[in-house]
């Protein structure tokens, strides 16, 4: 069927200023009394005349007659005895005084002309016209065409247009030709609107068309005043009331407002009020306090004081009273009006309550963060929200969230009965509402809802709804503000747990940009299955792992889990048999729900069966013997590590030949790839593993991958170490390689967290001051580059004192001094700073915590630092310069003496370790 709705495009919206009488016809009453009531009902023609609307359930309005909850309300008005400002227009009023001439009301140092760019093509124009008129589109431009138009042609017949109009068209007929040719550049400047024009206008003394001198213009708070040129102290200052600029305004020709940035439906004088709008009562409602007792709204206040000037004023009016009394009304009229708009105007004191509040104006509704807009229209509060501090959880997935037992408690979801879920979800009922897992309500079919915590033997019929409480198979959707990309909201399993904090896995604290202390976020139940879904098949945290922003991972290994991988993969790290169950313990699928998921060859169960048989073989073997393992656990103590050089040899050597056998066994099936994982790299005397190797199990058999120094090939890494280039948030890192090729990169990260927290907990981890030790011969070095340093910085002075320095171009001296002094100490820092790091070794503990183990790192964060120092000195930035590296040095040297008496036979200290301590933050970020 088609449909013969007519339908209308709006090409353009636009705002503009109401006049008097559309005020007037938008009103259902006049308001005229400053009194709310009459033999205790609402008085017609005062404040809260029931025309108006009401918010009182024993009255209906008087317009449409519906009750206090149906009728929106309906403006009503109080017609002014004296004009007044809008306070929102005050500083444009004076803009358009200062733009037109005091006298004849035109643009002071221009002739305007009718805007008509279509003589040309005027035929075709109309057209359009006419086609505009039936669509009853608005369009600035074209309407602009039509009015002037029509100004063209009826300039000479029309009687309200003004003389302005007509020389104007005059200036058209004779000029033709000329109009043409500005008549595009016009558009352009009609468009500039007012500001153009008052810039251009403002500063001109004589009018051009009247040739009269023109006043100044001051603004006073509420007040304009106009005055000649040096001769503001005297009688020929004018106040300009709201009367005489509304007289002023009101001589503007359409024309001219145009230019001024006025469109047809808004003319200036609007900006002056002769009829104030009366909101209507629903937006003022009266509270009614112990019965009897009414409490006004502040904007009726404000009204009633209106009034009260309003009809004071009139009545002074009519009884002639003196000009100085009537003004002080008009005063008045003009500050209640004002303070109703805006309380807060600068320069004019406050409107207050009795109890000396101030009054609460209708900006101050709106205005602000708890305003209207900011407070009701973009920030809405919602239900099924939960909030809470968010704290660290190791032992939590990457995609789960531990959420409080009482939260669980309370959010629900509303689940239909089936044959499927009847059973559960009536268990759930009988559980009630305090015990878990239970359910708070039940809605029949009939629609009848039931409160569960009036127990009363509820019995579940198919196509009921239970609210059942959250639990381990729901989704939620998890908020920390600012909310700033689309991972500031990702989809969570729930876990439910004691206490009373969120609990987050560590590497989803990067995308919210959350840290632990004192965070709070937020956790939103859906309450639809296609919300769920949608949480379940978009939002969920291990498909939000490569950011569509940038292309690169969001979200990586960090913090110990970093610092513990780097140290698991480093090559001096070998772990006996016995604890490397206790590790491949904790690679396994996460939830038996991602068990399914796994691919082959990653399946928690296989190697369990693959070890076990591995086992028992060795197991029969004589050589095996399990206390024999456990002794020498015993003896070694948790120390790890593998000093003893021959073992470390043997190793090596036994290392070597593994990795030639995955090389020349390429094409190995899958069964005796395993085995080659399995088999621990050193085997007499005791059966070791290598840190590697754990690794390794970590990856599927498929997985390829290299970067820098690591490489992984066939899910075994041969070489180097896992660091935050490989496990990080860049862009090619593993992280980045597992995602893209649909590996289960959530068991990774779980697996990997998990069994490196176990390692970190057989192995540990600590730094010390004693980390930052150098040995003398390097200190000594060190300070041998900084006496170099010095001693250039001194010859730079003595240059500069000399006058021998040269400018650099596009340097001052002063500039060029600063400068080489500068790239001479970074140059020292620089160095120094090189040859301590490079003296650590690998394995150091600074080194593995210290940001991807690079060296370079943290160079731009010194510079920046020693810039800062720099403008820290008394005037000579080489004296600061200095100091700094005196300061520091003393510095230093005094707490080493204070932290440790061992510590005091070292006779100086690197200031450089102590900064990249500092700069690092000890931890593996
Ligand atoms: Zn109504
Ligand atoms: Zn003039």
């Amino acid at each position: 069927m088609p449909l013969d709705i007519p339908r209308k495009r709006i090409s353009s919206i636009q705002f503009g200023l109401f006049s008097p009488n559309e005020l007037r016809s938008a009103s259902v009453c006049q308001v005229q009394f400053p009194d709310t009531l009459y033999n205790g009902v609402p008085k017609e023609g005062g404040l809260i005349d029931l025309r108006m609307g009401t918010t009182e359930r024993q009255f209906l309005c008087g317009t449409c007659n519906q009750s206090s909850i149906t009728c929106t309300g309906h403006f009503g008005h109080i017609d002014l005895v004296r004009p007044v400002f809008h306070v929102g227009y005050i500083s444009r009023i004076k803009k358009v005084i200062e733009t037109v001439c005091f006298y004849c009301s035109r643009i002071k140092n221009y002739d305007v002309f009718p805007i008509d760019d279509n003589e040309n093509d005027g035929n075709k124009n109309d057209d359009k016209n006419d086609i505009n008129k039936n669509d009853d589109t608005i369009e600035i431009t074209q309407d602009n065409n039509t009015t002037q138009n029509q100004n063209n042609t009826t300039t000479n017949t029309s009687p309200n247009q003004n003389n302005t109009t007509t020389n104007t068209s005059q200036n058209t007929t004779t000029n033709t030709s000329q109009n043409t040719i500005t008549s595009l550049k016009i558009k352009k400047i009609t468009e500039k609107g007012l500001n153009f024009w008052w810039s251009l206008n403002k500063s001109k003394m004589v009018c051009m068309h009247c040739h009269s001198k023109q006043p100044l213009i001051k603004r006073d708070g509420l007040t304009l005043t106009a005055f000649l040129k040096g001769e503001e102290s005297q009688e020929g200052k004018l106040l300009l009331n709201g009367e005489k600029v509304l007289l002023l305004l009101k001589r503007i020709s359409d024309l001219e407002s145009q230019y001024l940035g006025f469109s047809f439906n808004s003319k200036p004088e609007n900006m002056i009020i002769t009829v104030l709008n009366v909101p209507a009562i629903c937006v003022r409602p009266s509270v009614i306090l112990d019965g009897t007792l009414r409490g006004e709204d502040d904007l009726t206040h404000k009204l009633s004081d209106i009034l009260k000037c309003n009809t004071n004023l009139e009545r002074y009016e009519k009884e002639g009273a003196p000009g100085h009394i009537i003004r002080d009304y008009e005063n008045l009229l003009q500050y209640h009006i004002a303070t109703l708009m805006d309380n807060s105007l600068p320069g004019l004191p406050q409107s207050l309550q009795k109890s000396g509040r101030p009054l609460k104006s209708i900006s101050a509704r709106l205005k602000g963060k708890e305003g209207r807009v900011r407070g009701n229209l973009m920030g809405k509060r919602v239900d099924f929200s939960a909030r809470s501090v968010i704290s660290p959880d190791s032992n939590i997935g990457l995609s789960e969230i531990g959420v409080p037992l009482h939260i669980a408690k309370i959010h629900t979801f509303p689940e239909k009965v089936t044959t499927f879920n009847l059973k559960s979800l009536q268990k759930m009922v009988n559980n009630g509402p305090y015990k878990y897992p239970g359910a708070n309500f039940i809605t029949r079919i009939d629609g009848q809802k039931i409160d569960l915590r009036f127990p009363n033997n509820n019995i579940l019929t198919l196509g009921c709804i239970v609210e059942r409480h959250m639990n381990k198979n729901d989704y939620i959707l998890f908020n920390r503000q600012p909310s700033l990309h689309k991972m500031s909201m990702m989809s969570h399993k729930p876990r439910i747990m004691k206490g009373r904090t969120f609990r987050l896995n560590l590497s989803t604290t990067t995308p919210y940009g959350a840290d632990f202390d004192g965070d709070e976020m937020n956790l939103h139940m859906p309450q639809s299955y296609n919300t769920r879904t949608e949480l379940k098949q978009l939002a969920i945290v291990n498909k939000q792992i490569i950011s569509p922003q940038s292309n690169k991972p969001v979200m990586g290994i960090v913090q110990d889990s970093l610092i513990g991988i780097r140290l698991l993969t480093l090559g001096i790290t070998f772990i006996n048999e016995y604890n490397v169950q206790g590790l491949l313990y904790r690679i396994k699928s996460y939830d038996n729900e991602y068990k399914q998921d796994y691919k082959q060859g990653y399946n928690g169960k296989e190697y369990e069966k693959d070890y076990k048989q591995d086992y028992n073989e060795y197991n029969g073997n004589k050589d095996y013997n399990g206390k024999e393992y456990e002794k020498g656990y015993n003896e070694d103590g948790t120390s790890l590590h593998y000093d003893n050089k021959t073992s470390l040899h043997y190793h090596n050597h036994n290392y070597d030949n593994h990795n030639n056998n995955n090389h020349n066994n390429n094409n190995h099936n899958y069964d005796n790839h395993n085995k080659d994982k399995l088999r621990p790299c050193l085997l007499r005397p005791k059966r070791i593993f290598s840190g590697k190797q754990v690794f390794s199990f970590l990856l599927q058999n498929t997985v390829n991958f290299k970067r820098g120094n690591v490489l992984i090939k066939n899910g075994i890494l041969l070489t180097g170490e896992i660091d935050k280039t490989i496990v990080g948030t860049s862009q090619g890192s593993l992280i980045h390689l597992l995602s893209l090729e649909r590996y289960d990169i959530e068991s990774f990260f779980n697996s990997l967290q998990l069994m490196v927290h176990h390692f970190l907990l057989i192995h540990g981890f600590s730094m010390g001051i004693e980390d930052a030790i150098i040995s003398k011969s390097l200190n000594n070095r060190i300070e041998h580059d900084i006496s170099i340093a010095k001693k250039a910085c001194f010859n730079l002075i003595n240059n500069s004192r000399n006058k021998k320095l040269e400018k650099q171009p596009g340097m001052s001296l002063k500039e060029t001094f600063e400068s080489k002094i500068t790239s001479i100490l970074n140059k020292a820092r620089d160095t120094s700073s090189t040859t301590t790091v490079s003296s650590y070794k690998r394995e150091s503990t600074p080194l593995i915590s210290s940001k991807d183990c690079n060296k370079d790192d943290n160079k731009g964060d010194n510079k920046d630092k020693s810039k800062d120092n720099s403008k820290d000195g008394n005037g000579n930035k080489n004296v600061s310069h200095e100091n700094i590296l005196s300061y520091d040095k003393n510095k230093y040297d005094e707490l080493l003496q204070i932290l440790s008496s061992k510590l005091q036979n070292i006779p100086s200290y690197s200031y450089n370790n102590i900064h990249m301590m500092v700069s690092t933050g000890s931890k593996g970020s």
